[in-house]
């Protein structure tokens, strides 16, 4: 009975009829799995404008109907902000409510769901591995008080950041602080910085080894999109490192300039000079640039 069935399949018959059912049969597996994309794209000086006049917000109306226009292209904020600034940030130039955001520096994913946006569970328990088993109210608690050294804005906390001011310049503060964590075994990133303007220093606790490129690695794991449908578009040093991950990279014109020569020089010796655009324009118009140079939008 088998024996008969394959000289049939085998006999000329069977060919025309795949001639035939060839084609159907690509399309359909095309339907059944269009190619989805992911962009992630920082908001501060690239999706939202530093000037907020009409040709900015004219713009930045252009890219958000590209995008609607666009099937099967999903969004990720990814962001120094924590979430409600987030949200507050994309509502007051009309971006639309992304299906991730990552907030607090990368220390934070958010996930939409039918009642808002919920933290991601497997990405809190990274955070709290990464931070030597801890949160970020144990790291308060194990730095407690110090003279000198207050507590940033509740908005500028996140559940695994944790941001201090100092009176003058941070430095003096640095090896008490970190005294006080390794007695703790809290595994932290210090980033100490200072704000001339107002003569105060800035410390922000992060995870260790926890940043922006992290967060966007996961995005790409949970997402299941191909490494070549996600595209990374940011403006200025802290998203350097998510543009060196080897996913697509556009960097929107008005990036620093020191970013812009620096990412030339490594993505030659990384091999990955051909995955990063430079947008002519700026902000969200950049953005819509590079993604119709990868074919994400058409
Ligand atoms: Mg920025």
């Amino acid at each position: 009975m088998t024996g008969r069935l394959w000289n049939r399949c085998t006999g000329s018959q069977l060919k025309l009829s795949w001639v035939q059912v060839g084609p159907v049969l690509a399309r359909l597996r095309f339907d059944m799995s269009p190619t989805r994309s992911l962009l992630a794209s920082d908001l501060d000086g690239t999706l939202i404008p530093l000037e907020r006049d009409a040709q900015r917000l004219r713009e930045v109306a252009e890219f958000v109907r590209a995008v609607a226009e666009t099937v099967n292209l999903s969004l990720a904020y990814v962001t120094g902000r924590h979430l409600s600034l987030a949200r507050e940030g994309i509502a007051t130039v009309g971006l639309p409510e992304p299906d991730w955001f990552v907030c607090d520096v990368g220390t934070s994913v958010f996930r939409k769901t039918d009642s808002g946006f919920e933290p991601d569970e497997r990405y809190r328990e990274a955070m709290r591995s990464a931070l030597g088993g801890l949160s970020g109210q144990d790291v308060r608690r194990a730095i407690g008080v110090t003279e000198g050294l207050t507590l940033q804005e509740d908005e500028k906390q996140g559940e695994f950041k944790v941001s201090y001011y100092t009176r003058g310049r941070p430095e003096p503060y640095v090896d008490a602080v970190r005294a006080r964590l390794d007695a703790a075994q809290a595994q932290v990133n210090l980033i100490a910085s200072h704000d001339p303007v107002t003569d105060r220093g800035l410390l922000d606790l992060l995870p260790l080894g926890i940043a922006k490129d992290y967060a966007v690695r996961y995005l790409h794991d949970e997402s299941g999109v191909e490494e070549q449908r996600l595209v990374y578009a940011g403006d200025s040093g802290n998203d350097r490192a998510a543009m060196l991950t080897g996913f697509r990279v556009i960097v929107v014109g008005n990036a620093d300039e020191a970013l812009k020569k620096d990412l030339g020089i490594e993505a030659v010796g990384l091999g990955i000079a051909e995955r990063i655009y430079f947008a002519e324009h700026p902000y969200a118009r950049g953005v819509l640039e590079g993604l119709r140079h990868f074919g994400f939008v058409t």
